[in-house]
């Protein structure tokens, strides 16, 4: 076992280097060995779900109906009930399945991935793709992706919780141990996939993937896809059971009023099965899923990867958003444009990462910048206390950056300054360093001087942390001066004004030999060498983002890590602050309040800098306490506890640890502000779909019973049998509130104040306008059935009249309910296609019934001639008229307020 072998006895073993394997070797290596996965433990549930298409109250009372009717000796509606309970578990078990696998899918489309080292080189890849001999760098936030010995450890420490239950972190080394098999928690040189990496870096060989590894063996890992109801399906499979068991009491109410009237049972019992069967929304479950799953799509279409399915809702009554800043706000595309040596100032050329540019003394300095040695000092520091990489390909003559922009602009500066990267790293071999963290602010390595024989450390950090660590500063001799605080935070503050993001340089010299660095060894006798200050720009897409979230009603609110002289100058520019009174909080301010203060605070303040990890909960947590339907960002591991409280916890996709994107609900793949407010407006159409389906739906079942009531008190025959009822709310319907799902969602559903997450799915003006169209699609059903048996028609006849009116009706009335407000004459109606061809299927579908004979038998239809169709067809426009004039008056009535754009 790997656990007695010293490191290079592990190389040798797994036939590997520090260099990595080759990628041909990897290749192969992959064959041999398979994917890095193995089966986790929740899988689409094929049986369950078969299973619990049948097990929805509604579906009890198809049953029962089929029974009924099987009594009555009436056989086709027996079949054709029993078709429809099949047909409605055949499509809803293939949507289930749809949405299942297209969310997995997505899903995976954020998978975790390494960063490795291959054929030399640092490379990011799938996790699935790993192979025993891999060597696997490690940084915190990180989710360890196989089993590996570690060779290389600074200040490595890992959450083992996931196997061993032991939630404190574990500090890791690359020591050989005494015995062959340890307890899991006591192998410090390894580290177990799918713990987590709290803090530090470290470098380890692949020694065991997919089930091979410790994880694989012992356990299988909970999926992250919670695929269990969303409160909006909880509170219409509520809505859908109370539907059912109102429908049962009026069905048996009309049963035994029919009878007291004189009618014969056997009518009175089709007249009952016939109302139930006609009020069942048997469609909205499955249209529900539909619409959540065309949300999520439409979501992933916009890169943001919905992980929880209930974040599709919650997402729309999104009230504030919380962002970072770097990144997410602003390119993240750096470029060094001042150098402050507290000195000298210089401006640097050049855009970008091509390191094409020159260092140019401000005016009036006349230094060479290549004799200021405090500068070069600066630039070296820059250079050497990073953990990020400039690679040249020489094929393509391309820069390629690798890591952290921020630090990627600092190598591009020493390259313009003139320095030279294996130079410095042969003068300078690193001993030892101490990892950036966000608590800490700053990063430090020690190195070696071969020239003057002594170890020196170099660190960089924020400006303010750093130069409080120093007590002197450096001239462009390179002779020590005295150090003036004040006047350096005047000049960091300077940059900040110009939305430079700045960071600071010092380093030290120790005397005697040391071969590790501690934090404590740097507290105060640095020597300052240096600001950079780089441009950041606000991302263009972030401008119109913000000014939309405010239309919307939907707060932005900063939260960085960074300086708030350089946060206020870009959340000036997107206008996230707009007055000079708009209070700004800085970390040390909020560690001081009370969280009483702190909730006064969050309600006015929009900026928030310098805030740690652990302080962005807080701030979560005040702001949910306001009422507000809180999204926050995050990408460390540190952030965790407020991407959980949140509502919607929102991982960044390229800067986001593991740890982040496993408790988000949400990820976005492109670190965009922009995304996240686009999910936001996706989450309204869908709720704003589900709504339009749910009054359509409901229109027609009461409709339905309108009709059937009105006719049984006036004793008419049936209208409409419940085969054909059936025929209606499944066929010719259902095509059509299927396709209202894909509604595009209407222009000023960005204009509106979000939406309380309490409000019921069936607001008053559904109620109303539900009523409106009930009354009107009964009375004129009711009219044509009449009018056609005062002309004498048979039975059969004057249904297929009444029928036909109806799914007219409904064709028409699923323009009207596109919008709740907006006049159909307004929409256009290619803007849902699907809308359009689900009218041509469902017209054709009725003239089926009406006009081939074996639906014709099937159906109890017949043939409808010119006359009919001519009273038929501006009966059913009735409807538009009937709703039209109800949208008229209500926009005449609205009040102004609500119109005008929420402050803020
Ligand atoms: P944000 O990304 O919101 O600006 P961070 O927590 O990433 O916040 O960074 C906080 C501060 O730490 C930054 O403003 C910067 O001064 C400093 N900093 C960021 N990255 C590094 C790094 N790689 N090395 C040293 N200091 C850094
Ligand atoms: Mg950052």
């Amino acid at each position: 076992m790997y656990y007695r072998k010293e490191v290079a006895e592990a190389f040798e073993e797994l036939a590997t280097g520090p260099g990595g394997l080759a990628p041909e070797e990897a290749r192969s290596r992959l064959e041999k060995y398979g994917p890095n996965s193995f089966k986790t433990g929740k899988e689409f549930d094929i049986l369950a779900t078969i299973i619990h298409q049948f097990t929805d109250p509604l579906i009890y009372i198809l049953i029962i109906a089929a029974v009924f009717t099987a009594l009555l000796g009436h056989w086709i509606d027996t079949y054709v009930i029993m078709a429809v309970v099949f047909l409605n578990a055949i499509i809803g078990f293939s949507q289930e399945y749809k949405a299942e696998k297209a969310i997995s899918a997505l899903i995976s489309m954020a998978a975790p991935r390494a960063t490795v080292v291959r054929g030399n080189r640092t490379v990011e890849v799938d996790s699935q793709d790993l192979v025993p001999g891999d060597i696997v760098l490690l940084a915190s936030g990180a989710k360890v992706p196989a089993d590996l010995r570690l060779f290389e450890t600074t200040r490595l420490e890992i959450n083992e919780s996931a196997l061993t239950g032991e939630s404190l972190g574990v500090r890791k080394d690359n020591m050989p141990l005494q015995t062959d098999s340890p307890a899991l928690g006591e192998a410090r040189n390894t580290a177990f996939m799918g713990t987590l990496v709290l803090s530090g870096r470290g470098k380890g060989i692949v020694v065991a993937t997919g089930r091979e590894t410790q994880l694989g063996r012992i356990s299988e890992e909970v999926a992250a896809l919670e695929s269990a109801p969303t409160p909006l399906q909880v509170q219409l499979a509520k809505m859908s059971r109370k539907i059912g068991v109102a429908i049962l009491g009026v069905s048996v109410f009309a049963v035994f009023l029919g009878i007291l009237l004189g009618r014969s049972f056997v009518h009175m019992l089709l007249t009952g099965i016939a109302l139930a069967v006609g009020a069942i929304p048997e469609g909205l479950p499955i249209v529900v899923t539909i619409t959540l799953a065309v949300g999520v799509k439409r979501m992933a279409v916009r890169s943001a990867i919905v992980r929880r399915l209930p974040a599709v809702e919650t997402l729309g009554s999104t009230t504030v958003i919380a962002s970072d800043k770097t990144g997410t706000l602003t390119k993240n595309e750096m470029t060094v444009q001042k150098i402050f040596t507290g000195y000298r100032e210089y401006q640097v050329t050049g855009a970008g990462f091509t390191p094409t540019g020159e260092i140019v003394p401000k005016s009036g300095n006349k230094n060479e910048p290549g004799q200021d040695i405090a500068l070069q000092m600066c630039l070296r520091a820059g250079m050497l206390a990073n953990e990020s990489s400039l690679e040249l390909n020489p094929e393509s003559g391309k820069y390629k950056p690798q890591g952290d922009p921020t630090e990627v602009s600092l190598i591009v500066s020493a390259l313009k300054g003139g320095l030279r990267e294996d130079l410095e790293s042969g003068h300078f071999p690193k001993i030892d360093e101490i990892p950036f963290e966000s608590d800490r602010l700053y990063m430090a390595t020690m190195h070696k001087d071969i020239v003057k024989d002594g170890i020196i450390v170099f660190v960089k950090g924020a400006p303010d942390r750093v130069i409080g660590m120093c007590n002197k500063a450096m001239d462009d001799q390179g002779e020590s001066v005295e150090l003036n605080h004040d006047a350096l935070l005047e000049a960091y503050q300077n940059m900040g004004r110009d939305g430079l993001r700045v960071l600071a340089m010092a380093y030290a010299r120790l005397p005697g030999a040391h071969a590790s660095l501690e934090p404590e060894m740097l507290e105060n006798d640095l020597t300052f060498i240096g600001l950079q200050g780089m441009v950041d720009p606000p991302r263009e897409e972030a401008f119109a983002a913000v000014k939309q979230a405010k239309k919307a009603g939907v707060r932005v609110i900063m939260v960085t890590g960074d300086h708030h002289i350089t946060a206020v100058a870009i959340a000036r520019q997107l206008g996230i602050i707009d007055n000079e009174r708009t209070p700004v909080i800085t970390g040390k301010e909020l560690e001081m309040m009370s969280d009483e203060e702190l909730f006064e605070q969050v309600g006015k303040a929009n900026v928030f800098s310098r805030v740690a990890p652990l302080q962005k909960l807080r701030i979560v947590q005040q702001l949910i306490r306001r009422g507000e339907v809180v999204a926050v960002t995050g990408d460390g591991v540190n952030d965790t506890p407020a991407l959980k409280a949140a509502h919607i916890g929102v991982a960044m996709g390229r800067t986001g640890t593991d740890a982040a994107k496993e408790t988000s609900a949400m990820v976005i793949t492109n670190d965009n502000f922009a995304s996240i407010f686009e999910a936001v407006k996706e989450g309204r159409v869908v709720f704003a779909n589900i709504r339009k389906v749910t009054l359509f739906l409901l229109s027609t079942g009461l409709g339905q019973i309108i009709l059937i009531l009105a006719t049984l008190i006036l004793f008419l025959p049936l209208p409409l049998l419940p085969a054909q009822i059936l025929w209606m709310n499944l066929v010719t319907n259902g095509l059509q509130d299927i396709s209202l799902g894909f509604e595009p969602g209407e222009k000023g559903i960005v204009d509106q104040p979000p939406r309380h997450p309490d409000e019921p799915v069936i607001s008053r003006l559904m109620i109303e306008r539900l009523l409106v169209i009930g009354v009107v699609l009964a009375a004129g059903t009711l009219a044509t059935f009449v009018w056609q048996l005062n002309m004498g028609a048979d039975i059969n006849k004057a249904r297929t009249v009444a029928l036909t009116t109806m799914v007219l009706y409904q064709l028409f009335n699923v323009f009207n309910s596109r919008s709740e407000t907006q006049s159909i004459f307004q929409m256009n109606i290619m803007s849902n296609p699907f809308l359009f061809y689900s009218i041509i299927a469902s017209t054709m579908a009725q003239l089926a019934i009406i006009y081939l004979p074996p639906l014709q038998f099937i159906f109890r239809t017949t043939a409808l001639n010119l006359l009919d169709w001519a009273v038929i067809l501006p009966t059913a426009l009735t409807v538009v008229a009937a709703v039209e004039i109800d949208k008229a008056l209500r926009r005449g009535r609205r009040d102004l307020p609500e119109l005008a754009p929420a402050e803020n």
